[in-house]
């Protein structure tokens, strides 16, 4: 029987010490969400997916921390993250062990009028990804209709956070599958490049590693970060800077980069094929898989 966690993320500080007195063990296949819940009504929360491999739970504390910015830009309480990292580890454990799991985090603005978020954590075996890491992935760019800028001129639309409105994400990849492809890059109006809808472009010239700097109204990945660390200990030169979609027809190598599918490189691009380079995806993805934090 799949369980869910119920966990009352009360406001740091406040309630009972043990972050255990504060999780709920519950069905999952049972009713727990009201209807009058933001998170359902308006989308209005903040999530994490966070990877776990041979039962570690990956990039805890990354996650977590991109959690906090996720709920201080949506002006959300200041939630207990030893609560939330224990459901988060007690979630894992209860699931029967697979190589891979995926563990998902949702906080949600909580039932209308209530000032009470509402949250929840939950673990499911995700999808098989071992095609699109073997084969690659054909991705399309897709305009995300705002400039690079949008996280400085428009912070109410909150790019950068990961919030649960995830129905453009949505569409946008329903836009790619009509148009023969798998996943998105997303490009901003005035011609830079940005993220994929859940994931982060890394891109290979010759022996320098490039990702879009995250000023840009894009999330930081987890998945990047531990990525570079082994680009930069296998000697490539690691930068997260300005990339303009101009320069990706220069790259020697691309990859989306993602918590549970870890790394898919690119085999096409706008329906241009591209080299699939074995030999680093090989090795950048044993090193992700091999991850045990
Ligand atoms: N960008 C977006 C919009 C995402 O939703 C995600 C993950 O879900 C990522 C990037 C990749 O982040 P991570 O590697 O931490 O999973």
């Amino acid at each position: 029987m799949p369980v869910l966690l119920l966990v009352d993320a009360a406001r740091t500080g406040a309630g009972a010490t043990d972050p255990d007195d504060r999780i709920r063990v519950v069905r999952a296949d049972a009713p727990h969400v009201q209807v009058l819940d933001l998170g359902v009504t308006r989308g209005d929360g903040v999530f994490e997916s966070f990877g776990v491999v041979d039962g570690a739970v990956q990039a805890l504390e990354p996650h977590l921390a991109r959690l906090g910015r996720s709920l201080a830009m949506l002006d959300l309480p200041e939630l207990d993250l030893d609560v939330l990292r224990t459901a988060v580890l007690r979630s894992v454990e209860l699931h029967e062990p697979r190589p891979e799991l995926l563990c998902k985090l949702v906080v949600t603005r909580g039932v209308e009028g209530s000032g009470v978020p509402t949250a929840w954590v939950y673990t499911d075996p995700g999808a098989d990804f071992s095609r699109e890491r073997r084969d690659g992935i054909a991705v399309v760019t897709l305009d995300r209709g705002l400039r690079h800028d949008v996280a400085r001129t428009s912070p109410w639309l909150l790019q950068g956070a990961k919030t649960l409105s995830y129905a453009v994400n949505k569409a946008a990849l329903r836009e790619a599958a009509r148009r023969g492809a798998q996943d998105v890059l997303f490009v901003s109006s005035d011609g830079h490049v940005l993220e994929g809808p859940t994931s982060t472009l890394v891109a290979r010239y010759g022996r320098t590693v490039v990702t879009p700097a995250t000023d840009q109204g894009i999330l930081a990945g987890t998945t990047q970060a531990a990525a570079f660390d082994w680009f930069a200990a296998e000697g490539f030169d690691v930068a997260e800077r300005v990339l303009l979609t101009d320069e990706l027809a220069g790259a020697d190598a691309l990859w989306l980069l993602s918590s549970g599918r870890q790394a898919a490189p690119l085999r096409a691009l706008d329906g241009r094929a591209l080299v699939v380079d074995a030999e680093t995806t090989t090795g950048l993805l044993r090193h992700l898989l091999g991850r045990r934090e």
